[in-house]
């Protein structure tokens, strides 16, 4: 297991955070972001997405449990799985048919999708330290320790 165990001191920290990761990663890759509401799971995924080459917004994807982002030569697909009140609405959605090889999906709470989402390569669990955050990014595949492992510590 390779770790990664940093403070974030401030929003832009972890917008940094997620720029830095978009520098490493390549698709197929699958990333859980875990924490709190308002943790800081969104902002990191804005950095991450941003940084991969979306030039606009990125909107949670809280009430539509799914934004999608055609990049030049791969998908994003952003889940926030929070509001699920059924994991069946995840096999309506089509949910196997995201992750294909040009695919990095990136899901918050995914707990709630249990036994219906891919395992992760990548986890990043995020926590509140007084008004900051600290962050733990897991690599738990081969791919996912190689990228964490390329981190600044
Ligand atoms: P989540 O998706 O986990 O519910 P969001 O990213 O939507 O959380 O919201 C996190 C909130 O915390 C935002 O207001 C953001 O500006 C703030 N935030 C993000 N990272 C930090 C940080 N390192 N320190 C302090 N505040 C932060
Ligand atoms: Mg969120």
């Amino acid at each position: 297991m390779t770790s990664l165990i940093k403070n974030l001191q401030d929003e832009q920290a972890t917008i940094e955070l997620g720029v830095e990761l978009s520098l490493r990663v390549s698709a197929p890759l699958v990333i859980y972001l875990t924490g709190d509401l308002g943790a800081g799971k969104t902002t990191l995924s804005r950095g991450l997405i941003q940084g991969l080459g979306h030039d606009g917004n990125v909107k949670s994807p809280t009430y539509t449990l799914v934004e999608p982002y055609e990049l030049k030569d791969m998908q994003i697909y952003h889940f926030d799985l929070y509001r699920l009140l059924d994991p069946e609405e995840l096999e309506y959605m089509g949910i196997r048919d995201y992750f294909t090889d040009n695919t990095i999906s990136i899901i918050e709470w995914p707990d709630r999708g249990h036994g219906l989402i891919p395992q992760p390569d990548i986890t990043i669990h995020l926590n509140y330290v007084d008004e900051h955050r600290h962050v733990e990014v897991t690599g738990l595949t081969d791919l996912g320790r190689e990228i964490v492992g390329k981190l600044d510590k």
